[in-house]
């Protein structure tokens, strides 16, 4: 009975354009963004791209550098809700590093409670709404958190290092999933905070000074939900991936080798797996590429048929950034 609101595939795939502000202390610049309205959002464009100098987008919903996090996450409840449903839902933070994605997902470095992102947010909606179903329904609510890096899948809930590279594994009870990764029950607010911390600190593990690793890796918090119907006994599922991607910025082949440009290479290929994955979708073609990368792989039950999928873009206002805030712009409206 829950699952008859069958809606069709391109409904089930948003796309938001999040634009943040100039960060303090920067000198004050115009900035490449021309207007917003709605879902409109319109740039300075060179020439090349555009006669008019402006080249303008259409997306589900464009947030400008004064949206709240609690203004962009007020548009993005409905899709966690449908999570305690059975629906399977990604929701993806898309854009070149520094641009905001980590900001939407998790918040500012040093977080308030105001500042907190769509992770924080999800889950809290998610106890709060179990909460008040508990006389008909009984839900468990369990967290992973995964790294994919160099297409390896690394297990980021972990008190020893995330060294293990681990299998993405298919199987008829439980779809698709990572048995080894920690699977950690969660019922408060605090306990996703703490689970987040050990998280952002394994992430970094990896980083060098000069490279911070959780720019060129995917980071995945998935939320397992399994209901109990407390009359009929009947149980169902939902989850729910929450994706900080890794920074989609173009490096410069020229300038880049060794182990900086095979990392540059992979994540070519799964953001581009992914683009492809959801343009099918949209496009309702009878194949959709989920093999072509990990990313996709681990997904897959997540995207596509009933599942809901919401990409966040993101654009930096400065005008340096301009080339990538075309082609992040071009890739999102290609999958919307
Ligand atoms: P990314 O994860 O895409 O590399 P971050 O989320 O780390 O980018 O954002 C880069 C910087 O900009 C951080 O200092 C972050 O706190 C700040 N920032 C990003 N988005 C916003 C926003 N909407 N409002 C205020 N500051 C922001
Ligand atoms: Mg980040």
């Amino acid at each position: 009975k829950l699952y008859n609101q069958v809606q069709d595939l391109k409904g089930n795939i948003r796309v938001y354009c999040r634009v943040r502000p100039f960060l303090p202390g920067q000198p004050n610049r115009l900035s490449s963004v021309d207007h917003i309205e709605e879902g409109n959002i319109s740039i300075i464009a060179p020439l090349k791209y555009s006669r008019e100098g402006k080249k303008s987008f259409t997306f589900n919903k464009v947030f400008g550098p004064s949206a709240t996090q609690e203004e962009v996450f007020s548009d993005t409840q409905p899709l966690i809700r449908s999570v305690l449903d059975g629906y399977n839902v990604c929701i993806f933070a898309y854009g070149q590093t520094g641009s905001g994605k980590t900001y939407t997902m998790s918040g500012p470095k040093e977080l308030t409670e105001e500042g907190q992102g769509v992770n924080y947010r999800a889950l809290g909606d998610l106890f709060l709404l179990s909460e008040q179903r508990k006389d008909t329904i009984c839900y468990d609510i369990s967290v992973q958190m995964l790294e994919i890096y160099n297409e390896q899948v690394k297990d980021l809930l972990v008190s020893d290092g995330v060294n293990k590279r681990l299998e993405i594994r298919n199987s008829s009870q439980n779809g698709i999933n990572v048995p080894e990764a920690n699977l950690v029950p969660v019922s408060t607010t605090s306990d996703v905070i703490n689970l987040m911390n050990l998280g952002q600190k394994n992430r970094s593990v990896g980083a060098t000074a000069m490279n911070d690793r959780s720019s060129r890796s995917h980071s995945c918090l998935t939320v397992h939900v399994q209901g109990r119907d407390l009359t009929s006994g009947s149980i169902l599922r939902g989850c729910m991936h929450l994706v900080d991607l890794a920074g989609s910025e173009r490096v410069d082949k020229s300038e880049v080798t060794g182990d900086r440009l095979k990392e540059a290479q992979h994540i070519n290929k799964s953001l581009s797996a992914l683009g492809d994955v959801i343009y099918s979708l949209a496009q309702k073609s009878s194949h959709v590429p989920y093999r072509n990368s990990k990313l996709t792989q681990l997904l897959q039950d997540s995207l596509g048929g009933q599942a809901k999928t919401l990409m966040f873009v993101h654009v930096s206002p400065e005008p340096e950034a301009l080339g990538e805030t075309i082609s992040t712009l071009k890739f999102a409206e290609r999958v919307s």
